[in-house]
């Protein structure tokens, strides 16, 4: 028996549905096109630039902007302000325990801090980390200490449309290629990210970790899990690994993190709160970690969460082991990815997490790559819809050494879709927007950068359209919607 939050329609089809009522509610603003154009061009047409005052809908990102539960805030009321020892930090190590089932837990301020962590530990200069897709800050931490990134996903997994069901699992042929090329002795560890992020929230299957494990046993190498979006890594694999059909949540993210020697997250991302964490079994390993949480983070009961947090984090933990909690936003992203496809929008497939992912290079073919088509789409989108989206393309790559633009393998829109935050008639007009922008899409043009940041540019920097397009897309917005927001 299925508890995925969907049904099936008397007519054929699946409904998603969501199995939870709204209880507290924010007000979203939907400003008409004109202020939308304003708001753009005062942004420098990026859209982290915008603030949420001329948002409707802010599909930026799923970092902390997961709905939380009424059980998450109501734990909150309870936590133990305690600098040391607190009871917070026993419930949340309990939880570690049931669903991770680690037994040892520091705790950091988010998952990118856990990354600082473990590569000060492990990683030194000349070192090689094998992995199946890097994440933007687990890259620059290797890098930092002077460590090399080597990914070693199958060649169809950079296929942007496909039927892989598991695109983020990683290549065994390579990565033993890849172990025997280096040497044992410069690989501190072997890292699998769950939901691979950056290839569109795209999962691996519990087969490739075995085999993962398999090799790091062979070898003697370290296996670290990037756990960050395990809860529907592990949902997708009950979904589409024929056998894992039957077995519970609970069982499967067992299996996943008992198969890693040292598991990380966000738990920005993983329990629909604040802070991260890094969990193990290895006494040994913990200990080698230990000294930099009161160094780095804050004392190793709080590691710079606020005691709120970690109760809502407890909460939020167990409540990854529901399956109809976590299969909300993957349902709801496949539901926007077919519906898009339907009206032939370029969309990548299969459906992954976090987010629905456009493809931009598709969609403004007509863009040079050099005047980033997704970071144009981005800006677009919002101005006809209010929907705020990521550009995930060459605007948030980075120059090579000689100021040379290197053009990104992907041009991808992002649309991230965070849990339970969203309603169906919210997603059902990103669908018509997004259906009437591809319509008119040879309206959109190029972007010049007028202001760039030498390090992460996409955040904070400023560019102009290379026309006046979006004036004519105001234009022709007007004519077909009329006086319509
Ligand atoms: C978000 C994320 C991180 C970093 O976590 P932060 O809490 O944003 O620092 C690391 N890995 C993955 C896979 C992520 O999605």
């Amino acid at each position: 028996m299925s508890t995925t939050s969907k049904v099936k329609f008397y007519r054929g089809g699946d409904l998603p549905l969501e199995l939870h009522k709204v209880r507290v509610v924010q007000k979203l603003h939907l400003v008409p096109i004109e202020r939308r154009l304003e708001a753009m061009k005062e942004a420098g047409f990026n859209t982290f630039r915008l603030s949420t005052k001329d948002v409707f809908l802010d599909m930026l990102t799923d970092s902390g902007t997961n709905a939380m539960s009424d059980n998450q805030l109501a734990a909150m009321m309870h936590a133990d302000d305690a600098y040391a020892g607190s009871q917070s930090f026993e419930r949340l190590q309990k939880a570690v325990l049931d669903v991770l089932g680690k037994k040892y837990l520091l705790p950091v301020h988010q998952g990118r801090a856990a990354e600082n962590v473990i590569c000060r530990t492990f990683v030194k200069p000349g070192n090689v980390i094998p992995m199946n897709y890097h994440f933007t800050t687990t890259l620059a931490h290797i890098q930092e200490n002077g460590g090399r990134v080597v990914e070693l996903l199958h060649d169809h997994a950079t296929e942007l449309k496909s039927e892989h069901p598991f695109k983020g699992n990683m290549d065994i042929e390579k990565l033993e290629n890849c172990i025997n090329e280096v040497g044992v002795e410069n690989i501190p560890f072997i890292r699998m990210e769950a939901s691979t992020n950056l290839i569109g929230g795209q999962p691996f299957s519990m087969a490739n970790l075995m085999d993962v494990r398999r090799i790091a046993d062979k070898y003697g190498i370290m296996l670290v899990l990037d756990a960050s979006l395990i809860g529907e890594n592990a949902y997708l694999i009950k979904q589409r690994e024929d056998n894992w059909k039957e077995n519970s949540m609970g069982e499967i993210l067992k299996m996943m993190t008992g198969l890693a020697d040292l598991v990380y997250f966000s738990a920005r991302k993983l329990s629909s709160s604040r802070g991260g964490g890094i969990c193990t079994n290895q006494r040994a390993l913990y200990a080698k970690m230990e000294a930099m949480i009161p160094l780095y983070e804050g004392f190793l009961t709080y590691g710079g969460i606020s005691v709120r947090e970690i109760e809502a984090m407890t909460v939020g933990l167990y409540e990854s082991l529901d399956e109809t909690m976590i299969s909300q936003s993957p349902n709801f992203i496949k539901y926007l990815v077919e519906e898009l496809e339907k009206r032939g929008v370029p969309m990548v497939t299969p459906p992954g997490v976090l987010g629905a992912h456009v493809d931009a290079m598709k969609f403004c073919e007509h863009i040079p790559q050099e005047e980033y088509p997704a970071g144009a789409l981005a800006a677009a989108l919002y101005i006809c819809s209010g929907i705020r989206g990521m550009e995930r393309g060459t605007v948030s790559s980075v120059r090579d050494e000689n100021g040379n633009e290197i053009l990104a393998d992907v041009e991808l829109l992002r649309l991230a879709v965070p849990r339970r935050v969203f309603t169906l008639s919210q997603i059902n007009y990103v669908i018509d927007r997004v259906d009437w922008l591809y319509q008119n899409r040879k309206l959109i043009g190029g972007l010049k950068f007028v202001y760039e940041p030498p390090v992460l540019r996409f955040f904070m920097g400023g560019l102009e359209p290379k026309t006046n397009w979006p004036a004519r897309l105001l234009e022709k917005f007007r004519k077909d919607f009329g006086d319509s927001l």
